[in-house]
């Protein structure tokens, strides 16, 4: 169901139908989103399958086969799409050498996670968006470098997207930076994506989000055989795993559990997402991920970066991490043939849209406060301008505390609103917005508190 048309059912707010019902779109992502290609997502998984194995410790040199010429030919994509970006994007391996490590590293191991990065034109904007899926495959022994291991869906369909967003992308304008990743090491233990995390805090990038995309683009459980292609699972984690102890008091104080920035990324993510992709319900996970199971979000995350797991409705059990083989009339293995392209392309089109909107969007609005001086029964809000873009106005958003979206918006040009609802009753959280309409991710109030 779609949150626009849930709020004016519930929780007993007058909302103004025709602001909330009203789909707004940006014409240029709608004109990104027609590019997007189901064929083509096809034609990448294809390649990518047609390496053998992609196993993390597979050959490195040969030509044909293994992990080193998969690599190769995504950075021979991103360089084939970078001449269309007019000088802003370039591409290239970020390589580095692990040791042994007694776990899933048994011998020293050439990595590389294969990037592409479409500059932002605007020279005061130094906000990064990043977006990945894994290039690695493996079967049943995480450590079998030899067999093969088609890894069509996992995470073919995550790096097919990163392949075909940059492909469509490359050749639009954004004011922010984003940076296209298909890591390495996922299911040797998340090798790249700590490579690439470490990277970005030692760095100091002002990564405002990171969208993971592992395992999207099969329709059906191995339990059922009911087809379920127009719902997309989005993790995203409760209690922040970053600076856990120095916020508790204050999490609790104001109960912002439900309000981390990755479930802040989240509810972003499902807003936008459906407005421009029709036929699919983005499903809230309040979870950073699922029983015994990672993802590359969860080292962004651990270092305090917004970061989500984007994913399956339902997942199958029978094509994952399998020897290829048949069993009792079963056929194992994660091959290309078992895949939704037509689902692939949605759930692809929900993170353009996402990628787009916050990359066209002003920096979010600074220094958001909320005036707790006196007891009243309303609510006084007010910020500063972001630090970067064109200011059409801001957006204050509002829900009830037991609500898992925002439920109503407030347009305003000023730096400051007024609401006549008492801010004991609603969570806030103010988005600065483009002349575009593109909205930036919303920041929480803190309390002016003495
Ligand atoms: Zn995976």
């Amino acid at each position: 169901m779609k949150q626009i048309i849930t709020l004016l059912l519930a929780g007993g707010l007058t909302a103004t139908a025709s602001a909330q019902t009203t789909v707004v779109r940006d014409p240029q992502i709608e004109q990104m989103i027609r590019e997007v290609s189901a064929d083509s997502l096809r034609a990448h998984i294809n390649g990518l399958v047609s390496f053998g194995t992609r196993h993390t410790l597979s050959n490195t040199t040969d030509a044909k086969r293994g992990i080193g010429a998969s690599r190769r030919w995504v950075l021979g994509k991103f360089q084939q799409y970078a001449k269309q970006s007019g000088g802003r994007m370039t591409a290239m391996i970020d390589s580095w050498t692990l040791q042994p490590d007694n776990r899933r590293i048994d011998k020293a191991a050439d990595m590389g996670n294969v990037m592409a990065t479409l500059k932002g034109t605007d020279p005061n904007d130094n906000r990064i968006f990043l977006v990945s899926g894994h290039i690695d495959s493996r079967v049943t022994n995480v450590m079998n470098r030899e067999a093969d291991a088609p890894g069509a869906n996992d995470d073919g369909s995550g790096t097919a997207a990163v392949i075909e967003l940059a492909r469509v992308m490359s050749k639009y304008q954004f004011p922010a930076t984003i940076i296209f990743v298909a890591v390495s090491g996922e299911e040797q233990g998340l090798l790249g994506a700590e490579h690439l995390a470490e990277k970005a805090k030692t760095e100091n990038w002002s990564l405002e989000a990171l969208l993971n995309n592992d395992i999207m683009g099969s329709n059906h459980s191995n339990e059922t055989n009911i087809i379920e292609n127009t719902k997309l699972r989005i993790f995203s984690e409760g209690l922040p795993a970053f600076q856990t102890a120095e916020r508790a008091a204050n999490i609790r104080q104001y109960g912002n559990e439900n309000d981390g920035k990755s479930r802040q990324l989240a509810r972003y993510v499902k807003e936008v997402g459906e407005r421009y992709v029709d036929n699919l319900d983005i499903v809230l996970i309040y979870r950073n991920d699922r029983y015994l199971r990672g993802g590359d979000h969860t080292p962004f995350v651990t270092r305090g970066f917004p970061a989500v797991r984007i994913t399956e409705m339902n997942e199958n059990y029978n094509n994952q991490h399998q020897d290829l083989r048949v069993e009792n009339g079963v056929e194992y293995g994660d091959y290309a043939k078992h895949m939704d392209f037509e689902y692939l392309r949605k759930n692809t089109s929900v993170n353009l849209a996402s990628l787009a909107n916050l990359a066209k969007a002003p920096a979010v609005p600074q220094t958001v406060t909320i005036d707790v001086r006196n007891l009243t029964n309303s609510t006084a809000l007010y910020w500063q301008a972001p630090k970067s873009g064109k200011v059409r106005g801001y957006y204050v958003l509002m829900r009830e505390t037991n609500w898992p979206y925002w439920q109503k918006k407030f347009f305003t040009t000023k730096l400051g609103i007024t609401l006549p609802y008492s801010k004991d009753n609603y969570f806030f959280a103010v988005q600065a917005v483009s002349e575009d309409g593109n909205e930036s991710l919303p920041v929480l109030p803190q309390p002016n508190l003495r």
